[in-house]
């Protein structure tokens, strides 16, 4: 275990302090659920009848990281918005990798030109590998191949934010919010009121602490990794890729591609929680045992820029509705992303323009009550179903299963998407699930290896199995809804304010719900 601390200890930065920080909370978490106590979380929510009169902006963001996204966009359509940092807003070094239509959004939009946009783009590599030990491999182009570099691109949002009036409060944590009938109050060093308050404090946000309250996530996927010197960056990467069966009670997935300051590589697993699952310094020392055999050098060659882990905790009811009036989730508060990738820049990126347009009509039309805004983070059945992928994915605690188990079902699983082809597969390796691919690729699954289903059926339970099946004829009801959006919106537009706000929610639900918003290029 020393040698992980030690090894860490030396990188650029000293990342020791605040990976320990990460492990203990993970292994709080595990400790937890073999029984030890668990503080409530501190009260930060707070409710007052009395009202306001008026409020200094419309809406207050409080966390900047993705919170400058929506920040931007809402400020270009002439809100008044202030973003609280509790430290500096500036990205991090290390790349978000997304694909490159998805990041159009931000020129469609007019949050970045497109010079600034190509200024954003750290790096590209093709094709992207998936492949499952004891498996084949599949190859994919223009997937998940681009990588962002979020401090420039959070500086350039940042500098229009600024132009188009926005106040940006760096150095300004939020403490404390009261919810008034006409707007709310936050405490945050001095006192800001608003409208609207947007909590994108990200997942350990004090906010969703207290909505989820002793909830416990229901899995994690937990990563380790570094962005490296000294490995050959080569021109592709790895999206998935196992190099093992099932190892002390986890089975261990890789991702690998070329990044600007060297090649990123990372190790990553899904998980329950349990005291029996590995710390993240395991993880950190499986990483460092096996990179030399993938990626073919020698471990002192390794000349490690940045040491990079991360535990993203999932709950299967997401997004999170906040129970209060006037306050919103948005970013990893709110759960949106798929918890089978840790993806949550490009969930952004896929749900700005809805949200941006949504929190604009909301405020028009005064629709700010906590069932008006549940529809801004509506029920989404292609990401319930993803829970049943990732139960498929993971090794509970003392789960029996084959050492092979799972990848043996992940090739059988890719296999059926290539054969029925691009339209299947792309959608789904960038967290868009959509019905008829689903259903055919499961059809094909249980013709082309109609042995395995008992053994998945017998891994996941049927308690997993029947909540899934539910969400999966959800995916189906809401295709069928969504082909209805033609004659519903003639309708629905001519509604008056709130009415019209909760018709076009409904509609965007039904679309992205059922992934009917993807665009493949
Ligand atoms: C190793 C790793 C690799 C990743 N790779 C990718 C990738 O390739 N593609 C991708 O799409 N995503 C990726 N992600 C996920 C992505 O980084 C997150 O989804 C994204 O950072 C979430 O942003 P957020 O603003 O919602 O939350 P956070 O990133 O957690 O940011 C929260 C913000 O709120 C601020 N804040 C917190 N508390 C307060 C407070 N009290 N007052 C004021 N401000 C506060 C914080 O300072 C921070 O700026 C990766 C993450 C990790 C860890």
């Amino acid at each position: 275990m020393a040698i992980i601390a030690d090894w860490l200890s030396t990188l650029p930065g000293n990342p020791l302090p605040q990976f320990q920080a990460v492990d203990r909370r993970w292994y709080y978490w595990r400790a937890h659920k073999s029984g030890r106590s668990h503080p409530q979380p501190p009260q930060v929510v707070f409710q007052n009848s009395s009202t306001l009169g008026t409020t200094d902006w419309d809406i207050v963001i409080c966390g900047g990281t993705l919170g400058i996204l929506l920040g931007t966009a809402l400020a270009q359509k002439g809100w008044r918005v202030a973003i609280l940092e509790r430290g500096e807003l500036q990205g991090r070094a290390q790349e978000w990798n997304t694909s490159r239509h998805e990041l159009q959004v931000l020129v469609e939009l007019e949050l970045l030109t497109e010079a600034e946009l190509e200024g954003a783009i750290a790096s590209e590599f093709n094709p992207n590998r998936i492949a499952f030990h004891g498996g084949s491999e599949f190859w994919v182009k223009d997937v998940l191949n681009v990588g962002v570099a979020p401090a420039y691109l959070l500086e350039c949002l940042k500098q229009r934010f600024l132009q188009q009036g926005g106040k940006l409060y760096e150095h300004t944590a939020f403490e404390t919010v009261t919810v008034h009938p006409d707007g709310v109050c936050i405490q945050a060093g001095q006192t800001l009121t608003a409208k609207l308050m947007v909590d994108a404090m990200g997942h350990f946000s004090p906010i969703v602490a207290q909505a989820r309250a002793d909830q416990q996530p229901d899995a994690v996927c937990l990563v380790v990794g570094t962005c490296a010197k000294g490995i050959p960056a080569g021109a592709t990467g790895d999206l998935m890729v196992s190099l093992a069966p099932i190892e002390q009670g986890h089975q261990s997935f890789w991702e690998a591609f070329p990044a600007r300051d060297g090649r990123t590589t990372y190790l990553f697993t899904y998980a329950d929680f349990a005291p029996e699952q590995p710390s993240l310094e395991q993880l950190f020392e499986e990483y460092l045992e096996a990179l030399p055999n993938y990626q073919g050098i020698e471990i002192a060659e390794l000349d490690a820029q940045r040491a990079m882990f991360g535990l993203f905790p999932s709950y299967r009811q997401s997004p999170l509705v906040l129970p209060w009036a006037r306050m919103l989730a948005v970013g990893d508060s709110s759960g949106c992303q798929s918890p089978l990738s840790f993806g949550g820049f490009g969930a952004m990126l896929r749900h700005l323009r809805r949200l941006s347009e949504g929190i604009e009509d909301a405020l028009k039309s005064d629709a700010l009550s906590i069932n008006d805004l549940a529809l801004l983070q509506p029920y989404q059945p292609n990401l319930s179903v993803t829970w049943l992928f990732q139960r498929a994915m993971s090794v509970r605690a003392n789960q029996a299963l084959a050492p092979n188990q799972i990848n043996d079902l992940l090739s059988v699983v890719f296999q059926s998407m290539e054969t029925l082809g691009e339209p299947v597969l792309r959608p789904f390796l960038q967290d868009v699930v959509q019905f008829s691919p689903l259903y055919r690729t499961l059809l094909q699954v249980s013709l082309q290896s109609p042995g395995m289903i008992p053994t998945i059926l017998q891994q996941v339970g049927p308690s997993a199995l029947l909540d899934w099946m539910g969400h999966f004829a959800a995916l189906g009801t809401y295709s069928g809804l969504h082909q209805m959006q033609p004659l519903i919106q003639g309708w629905s537009e001519k509604l008056p304010g709130r009415s019209r706000f909760q018709w076009r929610q409904r509609l965007d639900a039904w679309a992205y719900g059922s992934g009917a918003d993807y665009k493949s290029s």
